[in-house]
C-alpha cells in the first residue's frame, strides 16, 4: 500500500488536494505495489491517477504538468523486504538486546540497492520481482555476491535455496543491467582460491559488473562465532595482493582498477591505503572502500570555505577504525582556519571494542567521552553516527546529547562542511 506522508506547500499535489493519508491506488489503471512504481510510472507529464482520500472517497485525477515540475507528493518509507538468509556474521545477530529497532531488521531489498546503494544478495526474488527488476531496468544494483560458487555462497548466506548469483547478473546484464559488487571474506570459507575464482568468474561478465570489492568479515562481540572469524594480517595481506594483482589486470585490459579492497583490509593487512587516484572516483566509498582517501580529497577541495578560527580548539570524535587516519589531515585544517584540532577515539561499549566504525557509536558513548572536556569551543561528531531522525544507534536522540555536552557539538561528514559556518 503506497501512502502519502507529506504534501509540499503549494505544490501540484496540494492544488490537486491530496492529502497526507491519502492512499495512491493506481496510475492509468496500473496498481501502485510501492515507491518504484510510484517513481518509474509518475514521471510521465500526463496520467490518471487513482486515489483513496483518507476519508475513503475512491478519485480520479487527470494530471498534465509541464515538464520536470515535480508533484510535490512524499510518501510512507517502504516496508522493508526481509532477508532469506541467516549468515553467521549477520549484524542483526551481533546486535544488544537494547538496539535502535531498525537494526534488528534483516533487510535485503533491491528496491533500495537500486535507490540507496544498499547491498542486496538477490536470493530472497519471486518471480514478479526479478520483472520489475527488469522493466524498470533497475541499475546499477549493488550486490553482495561473496563467492560465485553456488556451494560456498550458500555456505555462507546459509541459504540452501540461494540461487546461483552468476546466472542471475548474466540474466540480468543480458537486459542492460549494471552491478556494483562486494566480496564479503570470510577466512576460510571464500579467501585463496575462491577468492580468486571469484573474482574470474565476475571478470568474465564483461563491462556489466562495474566494482568489485574485498571486504574483511566484520563481527561485534555479541556475534556468533563457532563457525565465522576475523582475517588476520596474513591473510588480509594475501586478499590485497590478490586484489592488487586483479587490479593491474584491470587498468591494463579496461583502464580503470575495478577491485578494490577495504579500508579495513588494509588495516588489518598493516598495509597503506592506496593514493586517492587508485580508487577511480570512489564508486564504493560508502561501503568504507577508500573512505579515508575520499575524505582527505573533500577537506583538500573545500580547505578555501573555511573561517578563520584563531584561537579556537576543535576536538573531533572517532571510533578506533579512523583514530590514526583523521589526526593526519589536522594540520591542513589548522592551516586553513588557524583553530586547534585534537583527536578524542571513542572506543564501542555497545557493541563491544571490535566493531570500530563510527556509524554504530552509541550516543551514551559521546556522552561519557565528551562530558569532562571543558574548555573547548567546539566538537565535531561524525554525521554517520545518527540516522535519518538524529537518533543514535542505542536509540538516544542527537538533541539530548547536544544538551549533556560541555561544549557546542555538531554533525560532521568531512570537517568542510561542519566549519563552513563560523562559530557565534
Ligand atoms: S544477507 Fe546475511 S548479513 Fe545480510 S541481513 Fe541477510 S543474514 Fe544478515
Amino acid at each position: 500500500m503506497l501512502r502519502i506522508a507529506a504534501i509540499a506547500p503549494d505544490s501540484l499535489a496540494s492544488e490537486l488536494g491530496l492529502r497526507p493519508g491519502d492512499e495512491l491506488l493506481s496510475i492509468n489503471e496500473r496498481e501502485l505495489v510501492d515507491f518504484l512504481d510510484w517513481e518509474f510510472l509518475a514521471a510521465d507529464d500526463a496520467f490518471v491517477l487513482g486515489v483513496r482520500t483518507a476519508r475513503g472517497e475512491a478519485v480520479e485525477f487527470d494530471i498534465e504538468r509541464p515538464e520536470g515540475l515535480p508533484l510535490g507528493v512524499t510518501l510512507e518509507p517502504p516496508k522493508i523486504r526481509r532477508c532469506a538468509n541467516r549468515c553467521d556474521f549477520c549484524f542483526v545477530d551481533g546486535n544488544p538486546q537494547q538496539a535502535r529497532q531498525t537494526l534488528f531488521i534483516r533487510d535485503d531489498d533491491y528496491r533500495l540497492s537500486f535507490r540507496h546503494g544498499n547491498f542486496a544478495t538477490l536470493s530472497n526474488l519471486k518471480d514478479k520481482d526479478v520483472r520489475r527488476i527488469i522493466e524498470y531496468r533497475l541499475s546499477p544494483l549493488y550486490v553482495s555476491v561473496h563467492a560465485t560458487d553456488t556451494a560456498v555462497r550458500r555456505a555462507v548466506l546459509r541459504n540452501p535455496k540461494a540461487p546461483p548469483i552468476l546466472d542471475q547478473l548474466r540474466m540480468y546484464a543480458s537486459h542492460g543491467i549494471d552491478f556494483h559488487t562486494q566480496i564479503v571474506m570470510v577466512p576460510g570459507l571464500n579467501d585463496g582460491a575462491v577468492l580468486e575464482q571469484s573474482l574470474r568468474d565476475l571478470w568474465d561478465l564483461g563491462g556489466s559488473v562495474l566494482s568489485v570489492s574485498v571486504v574483511p568479515v566484520a563481527l561485534t562481540s555479541f556475534s556468533r562465532h563457532e563457525l565465522v572469524r576475523s582475517p588476520g594480517e596474513a591473510e588480509a595481506r594475501a586478499a590485497v595482493a590478490t586484489v592488487h594483482r586483479w587490479q593491474e589486470r584491470a587498468r591494463s585490459e579496461r583502464d580503470f582498477g575495478w577491485v578494490y579492497g577495504s579500508d579495513e583490509l588494509y588495516m588489518v593487512a598493516r598495509q597503506p591505503f592506496p593514493p586517492a587516484d587508485a580508487y577511480d572516483g570512489f564508486a564504493q566509498s560508502e561501503n568504507g572502500v577508500g573512505a579515508v582517501r575520499y575524505l582527505e580529497s573533500l577537506i583538500e577541495a573545500g580547505l578555501d570555505t573555511l573561517p578563520d578560527m584563531a584561537g579556537q580548539r576543535v576536538l573531533v570524535c572517532t571510533g578506533a577504525a579512523m583514530k590514526d587516519l583523521l589526526p593526519l589531515v589536522f594540520p591542513a585544517l589548522a592551516r586553513a582556519t588557524s583553530a586547534a584540532f585534537e583527536l578524542v577515539w571513542i572506543e564501542n561499549s555497545y557493541f563491544g571494542p571490535s566493531v570500530t566504525s563510527v556509524g554504530l557509536l552509541p550516543g551514551a558513548d559521546f556522552k561519557a567521552a565528551l562530558a569532562d572536556r571543558a574548555g573547548y569551543d567546539l566538537a565535531l561528531l561524525p554525521a554517520e553516527s545518527v540516522n535519518e531522525d538524529a537518533i543514535f544507534v542505542d536509540d538516544m536522540p542527537y538533541a539530548e546529547l547536544e544538551a549533556a555536552t560541555p561544549m557546542p557539538i555538531r554533525l560532521s561528514y568531512h570537517f568542510t562542511d561542519a566549519l563552513a559556518v563560523a562559530l557565534v
